[in-house]
């Protein structure tokens, strides 16, 4: 209230370039819009979210979008508010201050001077800002919300894709269908990149013979500064300004050329800020063709080097992570492609004849048969190459140990996942946590042990009612959600005229949303229907089902999975204990690891890298059940969540769905049904309790993005 008592002028602020003017009381939620921090802190949220809950859920959580659809009548109100304006001069404080603390300089590692950068092809740091399609962007995110928390210099550099990833809707056949929409058309908070001379910052990449200008624009994630470059500039033509068009949307011609934006156009941007980065991290192979980049302006430089003493020279400054665990999910390109994107003279600037540069993307540099591969290049042009969890660098290893002379070891290490807790934790255990163990609880993630001790302390009951609470929450989204009321509408699981009564919050309740591929096997859960429908249909202790997840828009074999499990209409209640969530997203992601009782993951050994979400689940004390594959070998201690099989070796595919499809069935049956539903004398599941707060005791501090990112400084960045 302060401002409003001292200035009475009714002065108002424009509130560029969405239109909007801003009362002065509440002006600082401009500057709190325009940072990202807001969205993991859940005080910023509401910030937003309480001027206008109706708005705010309608547009998907974009604070520009509130503020601009809300009125200057309700502006006012609020900025009439006392409450809500100290609240609002609070929170601003606490982002000043935050954002004023000098970045932290790591021996032999980076600097405010020279910071690392981190390439990426997509970024999921909010809903509000559409530009990723799943796990990679949603973990590029969270590794920028740690980096900033902890203070690491850090830049990252990305595409910011017009369309982005498509929208998903399930049409009455239960056929997935695809839908795109401009992300501008909500309000980004984003800004362009404005050079000293007031033009916009841009740079050119050439492709197919044509000068292909890319714009720049900033994100500010906390105290990180993600830049994103776009080719929709008004001198490219028309397929040229597509090129950013949406994600993984086009055919490998698309991706090339993208790539060729993001690596070529991305070290470009970073020369034209000034800035001089200490480490070049290529997260996944997208981002490679940047060291070549480097490669030809280091002989600009050292014109009488070779391409070898360019290469050597090069290496010591780039890192790469490897996300794929089959070699069939590395991006290849043919010789046609490559020439299209790096004309004979770029290729003979680096010292290099056509041949030897095909021959740095093959695993056998002699096999002219073999496609140019990002991932060999990646490794081939960078110090140090590592997996994403410990059983995932071994399976790298063996996929790539023919680049290396037989007997030899392969360098490729391993950095396992993290998710950041303050996006990931639900706000209601977060002020749990905030009132039993203090405001900086995230810091206590640091200390495994102490943070262990704290949780141990909590009361059981108060940590079931903030579940219960959060599960109602789930629900109630739920019934929102599958609501269609339009006429035609029918009753499947994805939707309903009717969804009063719909799910009941004290049935266990298991969550499933995965990508829809053939390795995360959907179809396990449905493999024996009979007996899981005798499991959702017991009268004592039914089970419930979320599904959600998007099929790849041309993968029709993953297509015709989600129509098998949309069509399932049996005579029993599948119809009123499973729903499928369609479209889903971050925000989706959010309601689900929060309000489930147990997450489910079923992938095909070894084929999941790591995996986030469970993650996720973990720490909102979820308890994981899980295939023991990617982070959940790890994770896994007995006694914090449920294993599905084991880790023996098998023959066939067939052969190791039979053993695990009965392992899940079995342990659902004997282990977790049972483990939910025994009550104590209050009413209180106390032996799941105890599992809930060994999940988050443990699996909090040693899958936190936190930690991952502390990893990478130690034994990736410093050198
Ligand atoms: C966390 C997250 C993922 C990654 O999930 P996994 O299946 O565990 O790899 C994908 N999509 C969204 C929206 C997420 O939030």
């Amino acid at each position: 209230m302060q401002a409003a008592t001292e200035r009475m002028d009714l002065t108002f602020r424009s509130f560029r370039p969405y239109g909007v003017e801003l009362p002065k009381p509440i002006e600082a939620l401009d500057r709190i819009a325009r940072n990202f921090y807001w969205s993991w802190h859940p005080e910023g949220v509401e910030l937003f979210r309480d001027i206008a809950p109706t708005i705010w859920d309608k547009y998907e959580q974009h604070p520009l979008k509130v503020l601009e659809e809300v009125g200057e009548f309700r502006l006012w109100q609020k900025a009439a508010d006392d409450e809500y304006v100290a609240k609002l001069n609070d929170f601003a404080a606490r982002f000043d201050a935050y954002m004023a603390e000098p970045a932290r300089s790591f021996e032999n590692g980076p600097t405010p001077e020279h910071p690392a950068t981190y390439f990426c092809a997509e970024y999921g740091v909010h809903n509000s800002l559409p530009n990723y399609s799943g796990g990679l962007g949603i973990l590029a995110g969270d590794h920028l919300k740690s980096a900033s928390d902890m203070n690491v210099p850090l830049v990252a550099v990305g595409l910011l894709y017009r369309y982005g990833y498509f929208r998903q809707d399930i049409g009455h056949d239960g056929w997935q269908e695809e839908h795109y929409s401009n992300i501008f058309d909500y309000g980004l908070a984003i800004s362009p990149v404005i050079a000293p001379t007031g033009e916009r910052v841009r740079v050119m990449v050439r492709i197919r013979g044509r000068e292909v200008f890319a714009q720049a624009w900033l994100a500010k994630v906390g105290r990180v500064s993600l830049y994103l470059l776009d080719t929709n500039v008004e001198e490219n033509n028309e397929i040229d300004r597509m090129i950013t068009g949406h994600l993984y949307g086009g055919d490998s011609e698309t991706r090339i050329v993208q790539e060729k934006v993001l690596g070529i156009g991305g070290v470009r941007l970073l020369r034209k800020l000034g800035i001089s980065p200490s480490v070049f991290h290529l997260n996944e192979g997208h981002a490679a063709f940047s060291t070549l980049e480097l490669v030809h302006e280091y002989l600009i430089a050292h014109p009488e080097k070779s391409f070898a003493e360019a290469q050597a020279a090069i290496r010591e400054q780039c890192v790469f992570t490897t996300h794929t665990p089959v070699a069939a999910g590395n991006d290849v390109f043919l010789p046609e492609q490559l020439r299209g994107c790096f004309s004979p003279d770029y290729i003979s600037s680096l010292k290099l004849n056509e041949d030897e540069f095909f021959a740095l993307g093959r695993i056998d540099p002699a096999d002219d048969s073999e496609a140019f591969g990002m991932t060999p290049f990646a490794i081939r042009m960078t110090r140090s190459a590592n997996g994403v969890a410990e059983k995932h660098g071994e399976v790298s290893r063996g996929l790539w140990k023919d680049m290396f002379p037989p007997g030899t070891d392969v360098p490729i290490s391993h950095v396992t996942n993290g998710v950041h807790p303050p996006t990931w934790i639900a706000p209601a255990f977060q002020r749990l946590y905030e009132t039993e163990i203090g405001q900086d609880w995230p810091l206590l993630t640091h200390d495994p042990q102490a943070w262990a001790r704290a949780i141990a302390a909590i009361d059981d009951a108060k940590i079931w009612q903030k579940h219960v609470t959060l599960k109602n929450l789930l629900i109630a989204f739920i019934r929102r959600r599958t609501l269609k009321k339009e006429i035609g509408g029918q009753d499947t699981i994805n939707e309903r005229t009717n969804t009063a009564g719909l799910f009941d919050p004290n049935a266990l309740t298991i969550g499933f949303a995965r990508r829809v591929a053939q390795y995360k096997r959907w179809n396990l859960i449905l493999s024996d229907l009979d007996r899981l429908l005798r499991l959702v249909d017991n009268e004592d202790r039914p089970v419930q089902f979320v599904f959600a997840g998007k099929a790849h828009p041309q993968d029709r074999t993953a297509k015709a999975i989600l129509q098998e499990l949309m069509s399932i209409n049996h005579e029993s209640q599948w119809q009123s204990r499973a729903v499928f969530i369609e479209d889903y997203d971050q925000e989706v992601a959010r309601y689900l690891v929060q309000g489930v009782d147990v997450w489910l993951n079923v992938p095909r050994r070894p084929m999941e890298a790591s995996g986030t979400s469970g993650m996720k689940a973990a720490m909102n004390g979820v308890l994981n059940f899980s295939i023991l594959d990617g982070w959940w070998i790890e994770g896994y201690n007995g006694r914090n969540g449920f294993a599905i099989g084991d880790l023996s070796d098998f023959e066939s595919d067939a052969e190791i769905d039979a053993i695990e499809a009965e392992s899940l069935y079995s342990t659902l049956e004997n282990e977790v049904v049972p483990a939910f539903y025994h009550r104590d004398g209050n009413g209180l599941p106390t032996e799941w309790i105890a599992r809930m707060k060994d999940s988050i005791a443990t699996l909090t501090p040693q899958f936190s993005s936190d930690r991952m990112v502390s990893d990478y400084i130690e034994k990736i960045y410093k050198h």
